[in-house]
């Protein structure tokens, strides 16, 4: 059996069926063509489900980067790819088709993010009528963030001020897969971890089906959350959200804006390696390894990578998992 050293007990009680298993045998792909996949039945096969993030490009070289990175990660066959909708809904037509042709031209299941900011309730009916025609039936429901320079979220005109609002919006509206967002340090508007957990219960009850965490580079930050989640009465997947560390300034801002911590050490190893990027990378890539084959292995059902549209540093992740310990 795989066994974690820093399991607590509750954490092994909620994982069970999955962490009494030694490494699963992934499926091999199934080629190009997609059946209509719900995520909440892939998490429900029992094995670990790998997932990639993308933003939509703003430009044609961004452009064409992407589906390289794309066509390079489809070989890993994840279980699904999730396009980002940009701040303040701007690229809300982008994700929608990006998200479409992901699943339609490389057989890939994709899931779109949604999210409250600046849309109406009727303009993102409209974006969910268009997903759905594209048979993508995987949504990311998100409130957004704040517009650049306030910190106060508004409420859209006839739209909605919490994403648990848009979860029961997405439901009603169909037989949607619904995921949404959750954070093991707090989100940063909130009070208090224990508020923060609070509301996210109201979330999942509105109707979600699995939650992604927000980033964070120490494991037991999402066991213990994972444990608080149990304990409060919410028993969807929490699927943990990793972001390969390959730029020391880049981190930082990441984790100043959605107030995440790096272990000092960690931070202090980055530092030293700063004015030599390739080993900033090795050593990003490096820890994230370690931190994806210990969250499987406590029983984590999979890892979502934030890749911010560069291929290299997850697909060396992954594969290293793949082929070392069979994932
Ligand atoms: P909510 O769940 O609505 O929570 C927001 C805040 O309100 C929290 O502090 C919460 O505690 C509080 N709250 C919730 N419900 C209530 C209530 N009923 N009463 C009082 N307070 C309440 N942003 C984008 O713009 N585009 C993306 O594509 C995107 N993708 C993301 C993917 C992931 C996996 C994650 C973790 C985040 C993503 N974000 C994205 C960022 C996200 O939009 C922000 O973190 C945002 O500030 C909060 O979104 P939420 O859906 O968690 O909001």
């Amino acid at each position: 059996m795989a066994k974690r050293a820093d399991a607590t007990p509750g954490t092994r009680a909620l994982v069970g069926r999955r962490a009494a298993r030694s490494y699963p045998l992934t499926p091999a792909p199934s080629g190009a063509s997609v059946e209509d996949v719900r995520i909440r039945d892939r998490l429900e096969s029992g094995f670990p489900v790998f997932s990639f993030e993308f933003f939509p490009p703003k430009t044609p070289e961004g452009d064409a980067k992407l589906w390289e990175a794309l066509e390079e990660l489809r070989g890993l066959s994840p279980a699904f790819v999730s396009v980002t909708w940009g701040a303040g809904g701007s690229t809300r037509a982008r994700t929608v088709d990006l998200t479409r042709r992901i699943k339609a031209e490389l057989g890939i299941e994709a899931m779109a993010h949604l999210t409250c900011t600046g849309a109406s309730a009727d303009e993102i009916g409209d974006a969910l009528t268009t997903l759905r025609e594209a048979k993508v039936q995987n949504i990311l429901a998100l409130r957004g963030d704040p517009p650049k320079g306030s910190d106060r979220f508004e409420r859209p005109k006839d739209g909605f001020g919490f994403a648990s609002e848009l979860v029961g919006y997405v439901k009603a509206r169909g037989d949607f897969c619904v995921g949404a967002a959750c954070y093991p340090e707090g989100h940063v508007e909130a009070s208090s971890k224990y508020e923060d957990l609070h509301n996210l219960k109201k979330k999942v009850d509105a109707g979600v089906d699995f939650l992604i965490t927000q980033l964070f580079f120490d494991n037991r930050v999402y066991f213990d959350f994972v444990d608080r989640a149990r304990a409060a009465g919410i028993h969807v997947p929490i699927i943990p959200g990793l972001m390969p560390i390959t730029n020391v300034d880049q981190v930082r801002r990441f984790t100043e804006m959605c107030g995440a911590s790096i272990p000092p050490a960690l931070l202090d190893a980055l530092e030293k390696r700063r004015d030599h990027p390739e080993r900033v990378h090795e050593l990003g890539v490096a820890h994230a390894t370690i931190q994806a084959l210990g969250l499987i292995q406590g029983g984590a059902p999979g890892v979502h990578f934030y890749t911010l549209n560069k291929s290299s540093a997850s697909r060396d992740i992954l594969t290293a998992m793949r082929t070392s310990a069979r994932l």
